[in-house]
């Protein structure tokens, strides 16, 4: 955002109550590598240049290539700077910090979609015994008590905490809802690279059938290794990890577990199947150059013998892994452009409130969005607007 008002002449200023790229510097846990391959790490003015553009970011790696291009475009971020209060003061905005306060006649909120863990309120049910931890507290395997590990969500977090949880050796059960799995590679190049070329990750908001559902698609069960490895459930099952069906009640160390594991891998396997079909059909159309359609054999996982109740006690599970996904607060946003389940209510980004601007969500104008990769033509969409309607940024 922050480049593209620049190249425009806005003037302005980044608040930041941590230091740039905060989350990655303090939520990540110690072997997260990007799953998106290097050559899709593209911002405003930055494509990737080194020496393996099909490899995976680690996020020392990538923090240091924020602090670059924040120093090479001479962001104006002032960092440990809480926001504390944002409201309207006539017509600009009245903009309140611990180190101050500013007016704006714009304001973008960056805070994140992934801000807050969403987890279920079945987790409550648990007793205190029972450790729970959410991803952005999750560091390594050695971190968790003795014993074994029920991890629930099998999106691309859980599908990787539990992948190094399991090969940590303890017992890792999965509790997997709706998801969505495909291979890593697929005829001799990235499955990105295929849905890059097909357009699907940039695909309009618009060209959607329902955003609403889009927005809610789960992630990608996927995994940025040195050996471009496939990760899902069919190859954790087969590295001895326990898949059951959602979790659908907790009464103290009571977990049951919906009878849904078959209809939900059954639909993942459908969708992959479909998306395959539609490279294939690009190969063939083009007539790019790809390895051969080899039979593709997936590793089927098998729903047989998946219990649709545990005793977290008698099976030694004493750890619960919530990976089931994020949800945003603002409590510091005192407009009226919040739902009534507190998110911000905006169309590709413009909010009800004049001059109020959202940047980062979930197919905000894109399915890639949320995206290093897709935020940078959201961001210059906002910053071309923000030019015709702006003054400019000053202190109060
Ligand atoms: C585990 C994980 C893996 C991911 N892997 C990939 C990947 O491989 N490829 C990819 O493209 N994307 C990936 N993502 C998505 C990633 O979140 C985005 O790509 C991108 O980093 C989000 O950037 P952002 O600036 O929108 O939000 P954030 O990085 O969340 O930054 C928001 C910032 O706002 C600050 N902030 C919040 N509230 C306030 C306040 N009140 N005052 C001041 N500052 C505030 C925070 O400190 C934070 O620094 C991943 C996300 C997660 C959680």
């Amino acid at each position: 955002m922050s480049y593209c008002l620049a190249d425009l002449d806005v003037e302005h200023v980044v608040l930041e109550r941590g230091k740039l790229a905060q989350r990655w510097r303090t939520q990540s846990w110690d072997s997260l590598n990007l799953l998106t391959p290097n050559w899709m790490t593209r911002l405003p003015g930055f494509e990737y240049e080194g020496n393996d553009p099909d490899g995976f970011m680690s996020v020392l790696d990538l923090i240091s290539m924020f602090d670059r291009y924040a120093a090479d475009s001479r962001a104006p971020i002032l960092s440990d700077t809480s926001v504390t209060g944002v409201e309207r003061m006539g017509e600009r905005f009245r903009v309140i910090t611990d180190r101050g306060e500013w007016l704006a006649d714009s304001v973008v909120v960056a805070t994140g979609y992934c801000d807050l863990p969403a987890v279920p309120a079945a987790s409550r049910g648990l007793p205190a015994s029972i450790t729970q931890v959410v991803p952005a507290n999750y560091r390594r395997a050695a971190q968790l008590p003795p014993g074994g590990v029920l991890i629930v969500g099998a999106s691309a977090t859980g599908v990787q905490l539990a992948d190094e949880i399991q090969q940590s050796g303890r017992q890792v059960t999965l509790a997997v809802g709706r998801h969505l799995r495909l291979p890593r590679r697929y005829r001799g190049r990235d499955i990105l690279w295929w849905l890059d070329r097909l357009g699907v990750l940039n695909q309009p908001a618009d060209e959607v059938h329902s955003i609403e559902i889009s927005r809610h698609q789960p992630s990608l069960q996927l995994v940025g290794t040195p050996d471009h490895s496939s990760l899902d459930v069919g190859i954790l099952q087969d590295r001895g990890v326990r898949l059951v069906g959602r979790v659908r009640d907790i009464t103290g160390y009571g977990v049951t577990f919906a009878d849904d594991l078959i209809a939900n891998t059954a639909a993942a396997d459908l969708k992959m199947a479909e998306v395959l079909t539609r490279v294939d059909r690009y190969i063939d159309r083009i007539g790019i150059p790809a390895e051969d359609s080899e039979p593709f054999r997936p590793t089927w996982p098998t729903a047989a013998g998946a219990p649709e109740r545990l005793d977290l006690k008698s099976e030694g599970i004493g750890t619960v892994v919530w990976a089931t996904g994020y949800r945003r607060a603002y409590p510091w946003l005192h407009l009226p452009v919040l739902d009534a389940s507190g998110e911000i209510v905006h169309d590709g980004g413009f909010t009800p409130a004049f001059g109020l601007y959202v940047l980062g969500m979930n197919f905000q104008r894109r399915r890639n969005s949320s995206f290093i990769d897709g935020v940078g033509a959201d961001a210059r969409t906002i910053a071309e607007q923000i030019a015709r309607s702006v003054a400019g940024v000053r202190v109060a």
